[in-house]
């Protein structure tokens, strides 16, 4: 079942002290429209800043992205970050060959994307894996990225993380509430 731990607006509202709060060690971050917009080489505005701020906190972390060796590899270099590309999410492969460079239990691992279908499917189907979610820096606009975003409104959070609601709630536990 699709289930996000902490909804949030942007990567860099993601603290240490949420981290600590549930137990998340290290983040399998995606890359486009979660650490900068598509096609995009630079990193969005803060997200140098903090990377830097989660590794001087002990955060490990590497980026898995669904996309090519030739748009990742530079783009994780900028961020002195570890990569896997090709990551085929939502399948666990890229998350898995990711874990074992990561030397993480899946208990303390949290998948951290913008995309319900990819990122947040992807957490559903590795067990114990914590799923952070947030919003797409840019809303696609045309192509087939147009077509999930609009396929994604169902299963998006309702509420931004609060320390100790934001998404807890199970979609199925949300739908169910709309309908009592
Ligand atoms: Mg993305």
């Amino acid at each position: 079942m699709l289930k996000i731990d902490i909804a949030l607006k942007s990567i860099v509202d993601l603290t240490p002290d949420i981290l600590k709060e549930n137990g998340i060690k290290g983040l399998l971050l995606d890359l486009d429209n979660t650490l900068t917009t598509h096609d995009n080489p630079r990193p969005a505005d803060g997200v140098p800043e903090w990377i830097t701020s989660m590794k001087q906190n002990g955060i490990k972390m590497m980026i898995v992205s669904n996309n090519h060796f030739e748009r990742v590899k530079p783009f994780a270099e900028k961020l002195g970050l570890e990569f896997v590309c090709e990551g085929k999410k939502p399948l666990p492969d890229g998350f898995n060959r990711a874990q074992k460079l990561m030397e993480l239990p899946s208990e303390n691992l949290a998948v951290v994307g913008d995309q319900i279908y990819t990122d947040v499917l992807g957490a559903a189907l590795k067990p114990r894996v914590k799923c952070v979610y947030v919003f797409p820096i840019e809303f696609e606009k045309k192509g087939f990225l147009a077509f999930k975003r609009k396929i994604e409104g169902p299963f998006l959070p309702k509420k931004l993380y609060d320390g100790k609601s934001s998404a807890n709630l199970t979609y199925k536990s949300r739908i169910r509430r709309k309908i009592t």
